[in-house]
């Protein structure tokens, strides 16, 4: 989308916030957060997911779903959007969308991949390139509350470049004993890597993951093929179904 206009008055339209955006952070050569004010936000949990829309000069109007990277913030809210080649709408958010802009807002969406502090079982988070987004708002999320629930990150790219939230990860890793994060890498190894380019597999999931008996909540994220492949190991190592939750950012336009 080239150009885009919110007609109409500021204020929240049939289930639509009108928000501003307020800053932006690259975090990849592809990938930036947006943070974005939206008046009246009611809060939402670690995991939901917002749709943005965006509305064209001639009244086109396109909408896509994105999972929130932070917990709730007051008014905040922020998304990490992948820019997908060819896309429609996420290379505008990537590009076209400048500080001050309006964009609207549906949300909080979603009450299944939701990490809630009550629950008091070992997690593991399993990520796939833009995957890391639900879970990062996770681990934000229980460090904010001060939470000793012990937390678990792999976190599957293709190369380091490739790592959103790179230096907060190192550091949160670092900091704090109750978060371990593990990297798998699908094109390019670090030089100090011992291991070889791989797609993530049972050994990654053995080593880096819970035991069955411990009763993990397990959240995997990412493309769906992947999503797919490492809820079946999850469930062939033998975590329950119910304790694997997944989500599938596969394409939601129309
Ligand atoms: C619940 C949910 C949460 C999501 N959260 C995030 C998020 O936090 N960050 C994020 O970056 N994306 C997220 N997505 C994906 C996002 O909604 C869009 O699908 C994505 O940004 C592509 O939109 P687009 O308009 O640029 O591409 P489109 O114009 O819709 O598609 C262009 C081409 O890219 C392909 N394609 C579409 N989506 C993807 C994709 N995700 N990966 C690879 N190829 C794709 C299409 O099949 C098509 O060939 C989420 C999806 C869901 C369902």
């Amino acid at each position: 989308m080239a150009r885009t206009a919110i007609p109409g008055r500021l204020t929240k339209r049939a289930g639509w916030w009108v928000a501003r955006l307020v800053d932006r952070r690259e975090e990849t050569a592809t990938a930036c957060t947006l943070v974005l004010e939206v008046p009246d936000w009611p809060g939402h949990l670690p995991g939901q997911h917002v749709d943005l829309r965006l509305t064209a000069e001639d009244g086109y109007q396109a909408a896509r779903s994105y999972s929130v990277s932070a917990p709730a913030d007051g008014e905040r809210i922020e998304v990490t959007v992948q820019r997908v080649p060819d896309g429609e709408v996420s290379p505008y958010l990537n590009e076209g969308l400048s500080v001050g802009d309006q964009i609207e807002v549906k949300g909080p969406l979603g009450g299944y991949f939701v990490w809630r502090m009550t629950d008091a079982a070992p997690v593991l988070l399993v990520g796939g390139g833009s995957g890391i987004a639900p879970l990062m708002a996770m681990i934000r999320a229980r460090r904010a509350a001060g939470s000793r629930v012990p937390f678990r990150l792999i976190y599957s790219v293709r190369t380091e470049r490739d790592i959103y939230f790179a230096d907060e990860l190192r550091r949160r890793a670092r900091d704090d004993q109750g978060l371990d994060v593990a990297y798998v890498y699908t094109r390019e190894v670090p030089e100090i890597s011992p291991a070889q380019a791989h797609r993530i597999a049972v050994a990654d999931l053995n080593t880096h993951g819970w035991p069955p008996q411990l009763e993990p909540t397990n959240f995997v994220c990412g493309p769906t093929g992947f999503v797919e492949a490492v809820s079946d190991i999850l469930v062939a190592l033998g975590h329950e179904p119910r304790r694997v939750k997944t989500e599938r950012f596969g394409p939601t336009g129309g």
